[in-house]
């Protein structure tokens, strides 16, 4: 399988948006980290080389497993590439320029997929608008069928590519001094969103964007037996009783019905599939510790957890007294509200035998 290590080329002075652009904010987070994060949820990205500019210094705050590396950049956009590209450890490479933060995955997965150990690959999108040339103050039209524009992430087998970079320094991209040293270049469709953020309208356009989110609601419910003998953990929290959940796993009832309304809210499968009841690894599982497992699962997706809220029907013990330790206990994961409700002696939660949950969770994504 093909390994690659994604190169941002963040070393560039950006003195068009007057500072350095890659890092400037877009929603809380520097223009560079857009991609980068991008990249650290790409399956086949092992690691990231950051190329900032040359004499800075950046060691940037990085939590994902994939990890980031910072290396200065060079005098010149081939000699920072350079840079990155020894840096650089994988046998391919993608080299992206911190300016466009909104390239996809799909993107990613498209380039990995037409790169060969002969030929690299480029995004390109056509001209869509009418072309001129001006020169010497005179206007004329230029023929626009098979004029196309290039985009990056650009992707190639690194050894060859430090060759040919070596060799046309002064090539516009890595797919010029690719193609000028003779090697094959492919090309897969780009995407309008995946935008170079050059001027002060596309800072504009790019905020308006990186604001857009979208919310998704996902619902889980739970029941649990409740006898003599066993521990009842709720959220994390032990309860003092003489009765507790009977389950495969610690059966923290609350926590599973939350894990299924996030799950839900993500569009995953549910707790029942990842981690199935037949699996003695899941035996007495600490409830807390598998929802550890489902919010990295949602994380990598994309989706953060904004608030959820929880209806515990249960006759006996008493529970509220417990409000406030089990919110803190949850609040390692997101905000919660937690209600109790006994059932009135209807039902077998009113009669003692069973404690259910119910759960909604509001997740958000950035729309990239
Ligand atoms: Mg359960």
């Amino acid at each position: 399988m093909r390994e690659y290590s994604f190169i941002i080329a963040a070393g560039g002075q950006g003195t068009r948006l007057g500072g350095k652009k890659q890092f400037m904010t877009l929603a809380g987070r520097e223009l560079w980290r857009w991609s980068a994060e991008t990249a650290a949820m790409t399956d086949r990205v092992r690691e990231i080389i950051l190329v900032i500019p040359q004499n800075e210094s950046l060691s940037p705050e990085w939590t994902h497993d994939v990890p980031l590396h910072a290396v200065n950049g060079g005098s010149e956009r081939a000699l920072s590439v350079l840079n990155g590209l020894n840096a650089a450890t994988c046998d391919y490479v993608m080299v992206h320029d911190a300016a466009r933060p909104f390239a996809t995955r799909g993107l990613f997965r498209r380039l990995m997929d037409a790169v060969s150990e002969d030929a690299g690959v480029v995004p390109v999108l056509p001209v869509s608008d009418a072309l001129k040339r001006i020169e010497g103050g005179e206007v004329s039209c230029v023929d626009r069928e098979g004029l196309y524009i290039t985009q990056t992430p650009q992707v190639f087998p690194r050894l060859k590519l430090i060759e040919a970079v070596r060799c046309f320094p002064s090539a516009k991209d890595e797919a010029e001094a690719w193609e000028k040293s003779g090697h094959e270049l492919r090309h897969v469709d780009g995407e309008r969103m995946n935008f170079k953020v050059t001027v002060g309208d596309d800072m504009t356009i790019a905020r308006a964007l990186a604001e857009r989110r979208i919310t998704r609601t996902g619902l889980g419910w739970d029941i649990h037996r409740l006898i003599p003998g066993r521990r009842l953990i709720l959220g994390g929290v032990r309860i003092e009783s003489p009765l507790g959940l009977l389950g495969h796993s610690d059966a923290d009832v609350l926590t599973h019905a939350l894990m299924d309304a996030v799950l839900g809210g993500a569009g995953l499968p549910d707790i029942g599939t990842l981690f199935p009841a037949s699996d003695e690894r899941f035996r007495d599982a600490d409830s807390l510790g598998l929802m550890r497992e489902v919010m990295s699962l949602v994380n990598a997706e994309g989706w953060t957890v904004d608030f959820a809220d929880a209806v515990i029907t249960a006759q006996v013990p008493r529970l509220s007294k417990y409000r406030e330790e089990i919110v803190h206990s949850l609040s390692e994961f997101f905000p919660v509200n937690i209600k109790f409700k006994s059932a009135e002696g209807l039902d077998d939660s009113g009669r003692g035998m069973c404690m259910t949950c119910r759960a909604v969770a509001t997740l958000g994504r950035v729309i990239v």
